[in-house]
């Protein structure tokens, strides 16, 4: 008897091992059918793998703030958000990787000086506060047809680039940067309050009649211009005639005014670009018909990495090494290892 239970037990872990070696395959295979054999590419991306980060960037984790949300992410999947909205897609492989490299840099130097939001958050997706951030759905929609190969340009500038970082003296930059310079790029303590050794005018490749809006012309009444100006700085004398208003303009080797006197109060030319939205701080002007018109060149602060001046260098077959250590003076640019003090 225990003989032919045995057998009967043998036989039935058999039938059960046979029925699996058909079923499993199926359970593997059952799941990607429509995309197997639909015979069309999954448009849902859903579908596509999720960017998976190099081993440097995966070691840090943020807390992202994103509107009201703190969002968890690894620096690498952060990073592939900061590209998409920081940098046109369509830019050069090196451009795109030295633009990731400028961003993993600002967002560890935020990280070890604090950043602006305390303990809630490491970093936040507004532009005017930390960098732009944008989810891979909306820049795909964005993008269009473009989409699968702008993501995979992007993801493979943020992977290939795994922990790469911008460091002045062993340490991470304010890694700065810009859409266009006026041909050469600005000393920091020109632009706000503090030089920063590594933030020195260089000279830049971009190629304004390449670039949209290179060279913008704003025009102010009367009236408007004063508004503006007097709601800034209410001691400011804007009752002569017009063409005395701006006065003992002092402009760098690019054009960029360093400080001009408005209505007798002198101020830096990107406060004044500040106070009149004008796309950069390398603008001359004149009257005409009634109206103050300002001729702008440029797009942004001026200071670090101009994004159009890395797209050309790359054009010119610079490495994103290259560009960085040509825009930031005295870096090396190598991998790190971020490490939070006091945690
Ligand atoms: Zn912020």
């Amino acid at each position: 008897m225990k003989h032919v239970t045995q057998i009967r037990q043998s036989v039935a872990i058999s039938v059960v091992l046979i029925a699996l070696l058909f079923i499993l395959p199926l359970a593997v295979i059952v799941p990607f059918r429509s995309e197997l054999f639909s015979g069309e590419s999954p448009v849902d991306e859903t579908e596509q793998a999720p960017f998976a980060s190099g081993d440097l960037d995966a070691q840090t984790v943020l807390k992202v703030l994103d509107g009201d949300t703190v969002v968890e992410m690894d620096m690498g999947e952060y990073l592939v958000g900061v590209v998409r909205a920081e940098m046109p897609a369509s830019f050069e492989e090196e451009a795109l990787k030295a633009q990731a490299v400028a961003a993993r840099t600002y967002t560890s130097y935020k990280i070890l000086t604090g950043g602006n939001h305390g303990d809630t958050a490491d970093i936040c997706t507004d532009s005017t506060c930390c960098q732009a951030w944008i989810a891979e759905d909306r820049a795909r929609s964005n993008w269009g047809e473009d989409a699968d190969a702008f993501e995979q340009k992007i993801e493979a500038a943020v992977y290939e680039t795994d922990g790469q970082t911008i460091l002045y003296g062993g340490v991470p930059i304010l890694a700065v940067f810009h859409s266009s310079s006026a041909g050469q790029t600005r000393q920091a303590g020109t632009v706000w309050l503090n030089d920063l050794p590594y933030l020195q005018p260089v000279t830049s490749p971009e190629d304004g009649a390449q670039i949209p809006n290179y060279y913008s012309r704003v025009s102010f009444t009367a009236d408007a211009f004063r508004e503006k100006v007097l709601a800034a700085h209410p001691e400011a004398d804007l009752s002569g005639e017009m063409s005395g208003w701006l006065t003992n303009a002092v402009t760098d080797a690019s054009g960029s005014v360093e400080t001009v006197d408005v209505g007798g109060v002198t101020m830096k030319g990107s406060t004044l670009r500040g106070i009149l939205g004008l796309r950069s701080a390398c603008f001359d002007w004149e009257v005409q018909d009634g109206e103050l018109v300002f001729f702008v060149t440029g797009f942004g602060h001026g200071v670090g990495m101009s994004q159009y001046g890395a797209d050309q260098m790359a054009r010119d077959g610079a490495d994103y090494q290259e560009i960085l250590t040509h825009y930031y003076t005295g870096v090396t640019v190598e991998p790190y290892r971020l490490t939070r003090t006091g945690s």
